[in-house]
């Protein structure tokens, strides 16, 4: 199948006489007819057993994700940091490190820096852009993955997912990546050597800003079996021995993370919401295929403009990231624009607090149009140093283009652009 029809098709296929529609399984629990079969779901979960880490209709939109990325499992979580917390977790203990690209999320860089340190775990920061010599030379013994973003938000760098990918597998780690901006539908970065995808699922995949949730993805590519990672290949005493190598095959990382980290920690979605996930999912290709269309005409549009510094669009052509970008995401780099007004950062909130159709909301990759000045708001956290490690300049404002007719997006932004001259 292709995407459009893994989008509808995929996860679900009604029974005869069954509902078109997938069902939402409200249920937090499942009955079986014995204690000895409840025992054995214990020793190795075969069933659904309690919604604290699975749910049949959560199940179904995983397997939609996992057919769509090309990877063989998935886990949702119920937010994005939640996966990229998981997909970190599942491989680093304390006293462990990993190694990640500087230019991601403002939330990933404060779990990263902040929350994991105190959990013991390090993370080494790489320029994303450095060449393989120089990333290389960042690895330490205790090194367990790499982990980096298709298109970073906000600063709209295109990542070299293949050269990270090298990186990783010759120092025998998994690549993640985090391909939330782009979607299954503009790149799968398992096709070029990413081992797991992490997706924050409230952008584009829900698109309509309804629901906040994650995935984690298993290409089940990676070899766990090469001594570093001996709690995937001995007995887990927290589940009766099981050895997730051997018990679980190539399925191992991510039955360990929902067996592990979902049993734990709980951070598992409802099925109400893997409901409007799903619903999100039908629509993803004609939605994705008009934000690229609209946001192309936006970019175009503001680098005309006399009033802005600079546009970043890895899709517009004389773009620093143009060319990775015809490699990675040749059918468009999705609908966030960022870009500089001239006048710094009080040009950019006159600018944004004169649009009249464009909402300034702290969300991105919504249906409607919205803004967000990163500087002051998903990286108000972060340092002078890792704004600009993380590409934010202090003026930047991101801007996530919808899917209002195209006329209307603009004339909205011309008319704001024009009272800054007054
Ligand atoms: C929003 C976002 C996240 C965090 O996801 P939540 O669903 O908000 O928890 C992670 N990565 C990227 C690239 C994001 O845009």
């Amino acid at each position: 199948m292709k995407d459009e029809t893994k989008c509808l098709h995929s996860g679900y296929t009604p029974e005869n006489g069954a509902p078109r529609v997938m069902p939402i399984v409200q249920s937090t629990t499942y009955v079986f007819d014995s204690t000895e079969h409840i025992g054995q779901l214990f020793d190795m979960p075969t069933a659904h057993m309690y919604s604290r880490f699975s749910n049949p209709t959560v199940e179904a939109v995983e397997k939609k994700i996992a057919d769509l990325e090309g990877g063989i499992g998935a886990m949702c979580t119920s937010s994005g940091q939640a996966a990229s917390l998981f997909s970190i977790l599942n491989l680093c203990n304390s006293g462990d490190s990993f190694i990640s690209t500087s230019t991601i999320y403002g939330g990933t860089v404060n779990l990263f820096s902040t929350t994991l340190k105190k959990l013991g775990i390090e993370c080494i920061f790489v320029d994303a852009d450095a060449d393989e010599e120089t990333i290389k030379n960042a690895f330490k013994p205790n090194t367990r993955a790499v982990f980096g973003e298709t298109l970073a938000n906000p600063a709209l760098a295109v990542l070299d997912i293949e050269k990270l990918a090298r990186v990783a597998h010759n120092n025998n780690v998994p690549l993640i990546i985090d391909n939330t901006f782009a979607t299954p539908l503009l790149c799968k970065p398992i096709n070029f050597g990413a081992d797991i995808v992490v997706h924050s699922t409230s952008k584009y995949m829900d698109g309509h800003a309804l629901q906040v949730g994650g995935v984690i993805v298993d290409s089940g590519n990676f070899n766990w079996d090469n001594g570093k990672y001996p709690e995937f290949t001995m007995p887990d005493e927290s589940y009766h021995g099981v050895v997730y190598t051997k018990d679980f095959g190539k399925l191992a990382y991510i039955v360990k993370a929902r067996m592990q980290l979902m049993r734990d920690f709980g951070a598992y979605p409802a099925a109400h919401s893997a409901f409007l996930l799903n619903l999100g999912l039908e629509t993803l290709p004609i939605r994705m295929k008009q934000y690229c269309q609209n946001a192309m005409a936006v970019a175009i549009f503001l680098r005309n403009s006399d009033m802005v510094e600079r546009v970043s669009y890895p899709g517009l052509e004389g773009d620093k990231y143009y060319d990775l970008a015809r490699k990675y995401l040749p059918d468009g780099t999705s609908g966030v624009i960022s870009f500089i007004i001239k006048g710094g950062k009080k040009a950019a909130i006159k600018f944004m607090d004169g649009l009249k159709l464009a909402s300034n909301e702290v969300h991105v990759a919504d249906i409607r149009t919205c803004v967000l000045h990163p500087a002051s708001a998903t990286h108000r956290q972060l340092t002078d140093e890792q704004l600009i490690a993380a590409g934010v300049n202090p003026g930047m404002i991101r801007l996530s283009v919808g899917l209002e007719n195209i006329e209307d997006i603009i004339n909205d932004i011309k008319q704001s652009l024009e009272k800054l001259e007054d």
